[in-house]
């Protein structure tokens, strides 16, 4: 079946409001008139999510980088998915690595934030991926199936079709090192062979299903035409406007 590629550009912790609108500003020119035929979108930090509401015509979609799963409360320092509404946002990357790492973000609380999206009918960018030492030991397969698994829980099949898998690499992110196309294609096939056997497999045709690890304007052609692989999540190559236009289809 024919998905829809979908493009997500991943600021992390850069750029401030001048820069944002600097970035915008050379985008639109490039994007003008042109015929692109794929989803893209931004996940930028919350403070600039405002400012890439261009106006109504404008299709690049407004993605949040996380959110919490309660609807509001006394949890100092996070933000509801309401909130995130206000702003647009119709996508939100959860469990990426950088959050498991570096503040705590475990499975269950994952599949909390997964839940609570998909009640309020958004759609999750759910991030994967094996450390080298998991990699370099053969473990990736089973890592991957377990983060998936207790991500998923008790996640009703009619959401799953909607859902957006990002599987990246923890080796290949931000280290200039790329998995190759067909070692990304393996694992994406793997993944949605996974989605099959916990669901079923008109649903598992429907997940798209993304690469993200090092992925630049001169290897995403590569990387787009293998058959499992429905896009990229981008780090670095997403923060200048010409090379995140360079990366659309
Ligand atoms: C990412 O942030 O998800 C990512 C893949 O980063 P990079 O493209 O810089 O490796």
């Amino acid at each position: 079946m024919e998905r829809k590629k979908i493009i997500i550009g991943n600021w992390k912790m850069y750029k401030n409001i001048d820069e944002t609108k600097d970035f915008l500003n050379g985008f639109n020119k490039l994007i003008k008139n042109k015929n692109i035929k794929c989803d893209y979108g931004i996940a930028a930090s919350f403070t600039n999510l405002s400012l890439l509401k261009i106006d109504k015509s404008s299709a690049l979609l407004i993605v949040a980088q996380n959110c919490h799963y309660q609807n509001e409360g006394a949890y100092t320092g996070e933000i509801s998915i309401k909130m995130l509404k206000d702003m647009a946002v119709s996508h939100v990357i959860i469990g990426h690595s950088e959050r498991r790492m570096y503040f705590n973000e475990v499975d269950e609380t994952i599949n909390k934030k997964l839940q609570s999206l998909f009640n309020a009918n958004m759609v999750p960018i759910l991030c994967c991926g094996e450390t080298l030492v998991q990699y370099e030991n053969k473990e990736t397969n089973n890592v991957i199936k377990k983060q998936i698994k207790l991500a998923l829980a008790n996640i009703k099949a009619e959401n799953i079709a909607k859902l957006v898998i990002a599987y990246e690499p923890i080796w290949a992110i931000g280290t200039g090192k790329t998995a190759t196309a067909q070692q990304a294609q393996t694992v994406c096939k793997m993944i949605r062979e996974f989605i099959s056997e916990l669901y079923n497999k008109n649903i598992a045709e429907q997940v798209r299903i993304q690469y993200g690890g090092s992925v630049k304007p001169d290897n995403i052609k590569l990387i787009l035409a293998e058959p499992d692989i429905d896009g990229a999540l981008v780090g670095g190559a997403s923060l200048m406007p010409q090379s995140f236009f360079d990366l659309l289809i």
